[in-house]
């Protein structure tokens, strides 16, 4: 479920960390649109804010998820709904007239699948089978010998 990746070889680490800048950016901006307060208190905002962004730049490695949103073509017609409702402006028409998101691109936040009128997006390990065989794993009645205190007698 998870990789490891290498910072200088991975698109989306850096896609992130302009993210985080960009996100920072807006930080000092609305550090300095947050209130009348002295410079010293806005620059204090400002490097904090930078330290922020520091702590992903000087990451040899991250983490990330590997759930990446992914188009059938075969049931895709170039609705566009997708390339609308995703944040990140990953998923676009290719030259065969049909979605297509980069995974390198993509968040893994989901919205698109839900979004997706003919159902053509699956998140790669969260599919509908896998959310219902979660939900049925929950749903199954617990082991009473289990030595939970509430199991207890
Ligand atoms: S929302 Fe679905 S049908 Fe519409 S463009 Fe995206 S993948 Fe294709
Ligand atoms: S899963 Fe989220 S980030 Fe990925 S393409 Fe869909 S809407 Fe965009």
């Amino acid at each position: 479920m998870k990789q490891n990746i290498e910072l200088h070889t991975n698109i989306q680490a850096l896609s992130i960390i302009f993210a985080n800048l960009v996100e920072n950016i807006a930080l000092l901006a609305r550090s300095l649109a947050h209130s009348p307060k002295f410079i010293e208190e806005t620059v204090t905002m400002a490097k904090s804010a930078g330290q922020q962004a520091m702590k992903i730049l000087c990451k040899k490695e991250m983490i990330i998820s590997a759930a990446k949103a992914k188009v059938d073509p075969e049931k895709c017609s170039a609705c566009l709904l997708c390339v609308c409702v995703c944040s990140y402006g990953a998923p676009f028409i290719n030259e065969d007239g049909v979605s297509q998101i980069p995974p390198s691109a993509c968040m893994g936040c989901g919205i698109c699948v839900s979004e997706c009128p003919l159902r053509a997006i699956t998140l790669k390990h969260c599919t509908d089978d896998q959310i219902l065989a979660k939900i049925d794993a929950m749903l199954e009645p617990t082991d009473s010998s289990f030595p939970f205190p509430g199991n207890a007698g």
